[in-house]
């Protein structure tokens, strides 16, 4: 009996470990040195860090490349052309040529997926950003080709999608149903996003901090909650104790530290009760 007693205890504590907030690295690990956003050497960070996630922005350019950059503009808005390009107007070689922090350059989306293939236990996750030019034709037209790189990779149970586009996230329902597809803009309730199928939200501190009601709700419909992007210690506890699923951070290492704590916390409280 004791030992029966044991193990429906130990279950419940890998059930609440396993209910547990995880990281992902926005843009990948990238507060390394000589590494830089949306890069391998990101990626790779990531990965052997060994966050649930590397989180990375999908681009596509005037000649139909899909590439790992946040654009519009690359590196940013404020360098001056011709340092600068813009990532739906410009074609691939010229984007290339344009090197991140470090020397880093902006790898492609097959690139990346060869690098993802190589750590199974980490997901990519993919934000398909829709930018000014795009037209909702053009949105569905590159949702279709990334869905389909990745399942030329096999990897889709490898793979979770995040939009801001309602298009993308619509294509995405019709093309990848068994995929995690979380909506990023903040304006629909949890209730709507299931509505429409997507299966989690994704949504920055700030709408999450005016509604913390949309978790549970989010979780009683059974979507699953992430939250960008946290980088300060007080966000991030506010986030591990509101109960997110995940913490979306240029700070994988903080967010690591607190969750270890706030894990050991509530062990030795779980522990006391026992002893009672
Ligand atoms: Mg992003």
């Amino acid at each position: 009996m004791k030992k029966l007693i044991f193990t429906a205890v130990a279950a419940l504590a890998t059930l609440s470990l396993s209910a547990q907030t995880q990281v992902i690295a926005h843009r990948g690990f990238h507060a390394q040195e000589g590494s830089a956003r949306n890069t391998i050497s990101s990626l790779l960070n990531a990965q052997k860090l060994g966050v649930y996630g590397s989180e990375c922005d999908i681009s596509m350019s005037a000649d139909d490349s899909l590439m790992v950059v946040h654009g519009s503009r690359h590196p940013d808005r404020s360098i001056p052309a011709p340092h600068r390009v813009h990532v739906t107007r410009d074609v691939y070689k010229d984007i290339r040529a344009i090197s991140c922090e470090g020397g880093n350059i902006v790898p492609t989306l097959r690139e990346y997926l060869v690098q993802t293939k190589k750590y199974p236990g980490t997901k990519l996750v993919i934000e398909i950003k829709n930018h000014k030019d795009d037209t909702p034709e053009r949105q569905q037209f590159f949702t279709k080709k990334i869905v389909e790189m990745v399942a030329e990779f096999g990897l889709e149970k490898q793979v979770d999608y995040i939009a801001f586009s309602r298009i993308v996230c619509d294509e995405l329902v019709k093309l990848a149903p068994n995929n995690e597809i979380a909506y990023l803009n903040g304006d629909l309730t949890p209730a709507e996003c299931k509505e429409r199928g997507y299966t989690g939200i994704d949504y920055s501190k700030k709408v999450l901090r005016i509604h913390p009601e949309w978790v549970k709700q989010a979780h009683d419909l059974g979507m699953k909650v992430n939250v960008w992007t946290v980088n300060n210690t007080e966000d991030i506890q506010y986030f591990i104790d509101l109960g997110v699923d995940f913490i979306t951070t240029d700070n994988p290492l903080e967010t690591i530290k607190l969750l270890d704590n706030s894990h050991k916390g509530k062990k030795a409280k779980k522990a006391k009760k026992m002893r009672k």
